[in-house]
Formats: C-alpha cells, sequence, structure tokens
C-alpha cells in the first residue's frame, strides 16, 4: 500500500495519537506536515527524524487550532492536502455546573471547531488534485459519553455530525470523510487526566488506570497509536473507496458494551 505522492496534514501531532499517525502515513509513503501551536526545535525534531527514517518530505508548521484563521492558513500553508487528519484535542474534567467557561470555548473551539475550518480549507485543494480523505479522530466519548467531561463528550459528538455532513457533501466526488472513535490510549493526554481523575474518584493511580479509564475497554488494554496509524492508512486505501460518513471504533470493546 503506498501513498507515494500524497501529502497529508495531520493536526496536533507533535505527541501522541498525531504522531502515531504522520509516523503511519510517512511509513506508507506519504508527505507529511506536523502541526502544534508551539515552534520548538523539538518540533522541527520530529518532522526532520520521521523524514530521514522514511525518505518522506516532512515540515513542521505551527498554528493555533483554537483560532478558525490560523486553522485554514496551515492548510493553505501545506501547499497541497490530499490527507486530512483533524487530530489536536484537549481534555477538561470537571462537573458541568462547575465547569469553567473558558475551558468549554477552548474545547470546543480545539476538539471541534477547527475540523470545520480545516476541512473548509482542504475540500477545494482536494477537488482540485481529484482526490481527497479527511480523517477526523473523534473518540468513544464521540458515540457514548461519561460524567464530568460535558465539553469534550459535546465536541467529539459534534465531529461525528460534521463528519456524516461533509460525507454527504463530497458523496459523489473521489473525497471520502470518516471519523475514528479510539477508547484509551496512553498518550499524554491520559496521562494528564489521571491526577483529576485520582482527585474526582479519590483513588490511587493504579485504581484510576483499571477501575476508571480500562473499566469500560472490555479488552483490558490500551489501544496503541501505531493502531490508530494503521487505521488511518487502512481508511487512505482503495479498500477504503466506498467507506465515507462512519466511525470506525478502536476501543476494545468499548461502544459494544
Ligand atoms: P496529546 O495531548 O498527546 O496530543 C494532542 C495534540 O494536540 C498535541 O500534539 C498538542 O500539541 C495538540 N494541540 C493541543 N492544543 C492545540 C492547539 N491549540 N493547536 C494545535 N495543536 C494543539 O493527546 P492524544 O491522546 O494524542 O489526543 C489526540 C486526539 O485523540 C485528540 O483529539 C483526543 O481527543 C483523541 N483521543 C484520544 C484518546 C486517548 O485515549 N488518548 C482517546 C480518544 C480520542
Amino acid at each position: 500500500m503506498t501513498l507515494k505522492g500524497k501529502s497529508a496534514v495531520i493536526t496536533g501531532s507533535n505527541s501522541g495519537i498525531g504522531l502515531g499517525v504522520a509516523r503511519e502515513l510517512a511509513r506508507a509513503g506519504a508527505d507529511v506536515v506536523l502541526n502544534s501551536f508551539t515552534d520548538l526545535p523539538e518540533d522541527h525534531a520530529l518532522a526532520a527524524a520521521i523524514a530521514a527514517e522514511f525518505g518522506v518530505r516532512a515540515r513542521y508548521i505551527k498554528a493555533d487550532m483554537s483560532n478558525g484563521n490560523a486553522c485554514r492558513a496551515l492548510v493553505d500553508a501545506a501547499g497541497g492536502c490530499d490527507i486530512l487528519v483533524n487530530n489536536a484535542g484537549i481534555q477538561h474534567v470537571s462537573p458541568v455546573e462547575s465547569f469553567p467557561a473558558e475551558k468549554w470555548d477552548a474545547v470546543i473551539a480545539i476538539n471541534l471547531s477547527s475540523a470545520f475550518h480545516t476541512i473548509a480549507a482542504a475540500l477545494p485543494q482536494m477537488r482540485k488534485r481529484g482526490w481527497g480523505r479527511v480523517v477526523n479522530i473523534a473518540s468513544a466519548h464521540g458515540l457514548t459519553a461519561s460524567p464530568y467531561k460535558s465539553a469534550y463528550v459535546a465536541a467529539k459528538h459534534g465531529i461525528v455530525g460534521l463528519t456524516k455532513t461533509v460525507a454527504l457533501e463530497t458523496a459523489q466526488e473521489p473525497i471520502t470523510c470518516n471519523a475514528i472513535c479510539p477508547g484509551y490510549v496512553l498518550t499524554p493526554l491520559v496521562e494528564a487526566q489521571i491526577p483529576d481523575q485520582m482527585k474526582t474518584h479519590s483513588m490511587s493511580r493504579e485504581d484510576v488506570i483499571k477501575k476508571v479509564m480500562l473499566e469500560r475497554q472490555p479488552s483490558r488494554e490500551f489501544a496503541t497509536v501505531e493502531q490508530l496509524g494503521g487505521t488511518v492508512v487502512f481508511l487512505c486505501s482503495p479498500a477504503a473507496e466506498q467507506i465515507t460518513g462512519t466511525t470506525i471504533s478502536v476501543d476494545g470493546g468499548w461502544t459494544a458494551l
């Protein structure tokens, strides 16, 4: 399976799932644009390492996904976007009545509105180039809910709705739009939730991992960033040409419960 000659933009890809997705796309031959809101030597070094390891073009472009114009500018700066992976995301955990309004706004902007802006900027490029794949990294929380995650669950359900709408608007073109719904993947985002969850549930780290996080995941195993990247590569393959407007769960059976 080769994606040689295709250009991929992966938002929020200097760590975790985004970086894993970028690496698997590059392994399949795609040129990749990494992104986050920082502009550190380490960010550019990640792109250089991918270029060296997989023999593709890899660049890092700074853009803050909480800003709609910056989202659109990222896609424009990529100078060609065949594959768009909307992955940037943040989490905040709090009961709804004390959920800080600015955190609500940030979660909705980064996890949901950013995808609206990048897709709007990418579709004309995909149409011009005659092929396109949009993959939105949603969550098991795009299909089910958990307490204390109101903004995240709302944003992830929203991105599933956006996915379906874009798929219908592009259904008769060589463009697909799908969402991947991971269960728990041990990334910095999940690591950062553990202290909050320990406080909320008055539990040890081990108990939070086993009894709160992986309790919902029947496999009792975290999904890996390589598995997520492999699923994105599959959605870019000829076998997936008629897969559009749907969700693929990579959650160890969570949403089967
Ligand atoms: P992570 O914290 O490792 O990665 C998040 C990425 O988003 C980072 O690269 C970060 O720099 C970037 N980011 C954050 N704010 C940004 C901004 N304003 N502008 C640009 N980039 C920004 O977390 P992750 O677990 O790899 O999460 C990636 C995606 O996967 C998120 O959308 C998350 O909701 C989703 N997800 C994760 C899990 C999990 O268990 N880890 C499960 C389901 C869904």
